[in-house]
């Protein structure tokens, strides 16, 4: 097959990271070729359905820093479309004090807001009924509220990188292009597709769901578990109702994860209803190839009846269900991988990868923080935390 495309950097994988990464790479002058297995904005991998949380509360002091110095990033996207990236609600952490998720937990995450001396709101269990339109709660519960919690429209973000990559001059995108082999030489990294042979000396990999298919061309994978997760929307029955974006913490309950967050109306997805899903899945699974699109029926009814019994001024019949597949990586706070390529991989500081975790709100700054680590070998945020690979990376055949 004959090398018809020569670039600075390969990103394989064009999802909003990829995107995102491009938008960076080619602001720095690099010149940029995206390769994406399916369609750009596909929903078959982590960036399907339209909204996800951007939201400063979490347990470590290093998340709340990142999630912070992504505003400035989000705002410079923002200049870029005139239709919002992002509705700021707020956001509204609340539930049993003593639970502790792969979300965090409540009390850890004031001590971390403290810390960084980010302003929030503590709230007893009347003051969240009272406030936000809950209700029958233990009153037992607790609550903290950060006001610059925000729902974010990943459909136009995604949309927004996607326009800008396609006008950039450095830019080229490939669709129905899944890399199929990769080799190295003379400099280069030669990565074949059913479009042809791509080659560039750099390599992004933002597979999202999809990590293992792509590491074993180089020769190892990661070990991870996948949730196939449910989502539903519900008819508001009361038009004066509006919700923050929140996230209940409870202990399970059987098979019932117990564990729900939700979403503001927002006339940018599906007016008049709103987003309610749970953050549990009752069958993890071993691979991506396992994925459903039909969502497990038995977490919708455990999410409508949590609507049913502690919302209000909604319908609870789920309406609008989807999925999304997300891979994990098999630590308890599930943390996104950031990384070069295992030790063994040749030319591995040549290869800079993000996959795993819950990198919705990080997209613009992790396209920086990529094009850093790319183009300089470093970068000035701290993402030591995410360097997980000496965990995670397993050595293939
Ligand atoms: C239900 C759900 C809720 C979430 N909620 C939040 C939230 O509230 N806040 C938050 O911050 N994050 C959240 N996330 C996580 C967030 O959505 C993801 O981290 C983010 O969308 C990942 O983007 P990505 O570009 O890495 O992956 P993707 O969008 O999956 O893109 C990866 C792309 O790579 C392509 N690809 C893979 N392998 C190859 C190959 N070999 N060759 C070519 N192309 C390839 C795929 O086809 C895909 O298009 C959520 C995720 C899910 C599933």
């Amino acid at each position: 097959m004959k090398t018809n495309n020569t670039s600075d950097v390969l990103v394989i994988g064009g999802g909003p990271l990829g995107l995102a990464a491009a938008w960076q790479l080619s602001g720095k002058g690099a010149r940029v070729q995206v390769l994406e297995q399916f369609n750009f904005a596909n929903q078959l991998g982590s960036s399907a359905g339209v909204s996800r949380q951007f939201r400063i509360p979490y347990p470590q002091s290093y998340m709340v820093r990142l999630v912070t110095q992504a505003v400035p990033f989000w705002e410079q996207l923002q200049t870029l479309t005139p239709r919002p990236l992002m509705t700021k609600v707020g956001t509204l952490w609340f539930g049993d004090p003593s639970v502790k998720s792969t979300e965090g937990n409540i009390g850890e995450a004031e001590k971390a807001l403290k810390a960084e001396r980010v302003p929030y709101t503590s709230l007893t269990s009347a003051q969240i009924q009272a406030k936000y339109h809950f209700r029958d709660l233990p009153k037992t519960y607790v609550g903290l509220f950060q006001a610059d919690g925000a729902s974010i429209n990943l459909k136009e973000t995604i949309h927004t990188l996607l326009e800008w990559n396609r006008r950039a001059p450095g830019v080229r995108l490939s669709e129905d292009s899944p890399a199929q082999h990769i080799s190295w030489r003379s400099g280069m990294f030669r990565v074949r597709t059913p479009q042809g042979v791509f080659q560039a000396p750099k390599l992004v990999l933002t597979p999202g769901p999809f990590p293992n298919s792509l590491f074993k061309l180089l020769g190892f994978q990661i070990q991870a578990t996948w949730w196939c997760m449910a989502s539903a929307y519900y008819r508001k029955t009361r038009p004066d109702v509006q919700y923050p974006t929140w996230f209940v913490f409870q202990n399970p309950v059987g098979a019932n994860g117990n564990q729900f967050y939700g979403f503001p109306e927002v006339d940018w997805n599906y007016p008049g209803y709103l987003r309610v899903a749970s953050d549990f899945v009752m069958q993890p699974l071993t691979a991506p190839e396992q994925r459903s699109l039909i969502p497990n029926p038995k977490e919708l009814a455990y999410t409508a009846q949590w609507v049913r019994d502690h919302m209000t001024g909604l319908d609870p019949d789920p309406c609008y269900t989807s999925t999304c597949l997300v891979s994990l990586s098999t630590i308890p706070n599930k943390e996104i991988l950031l990384d070069h390529a295992p030790d063994h991989v040749p030319h591995h500081e040549d290869i800079v990868i993000c996959t795993t975790g819950w990198a919705g709100k990080f997209v613009p700054l992790m396209g920086r923080i990529l094009s850093d680590l790319t183009l300089d070998g470093k970068t000035p945020y701290d993402v030591a935390p995410f360097r997980l690979g000496h965990r995670f990376f397993q050595k293939t055949s």
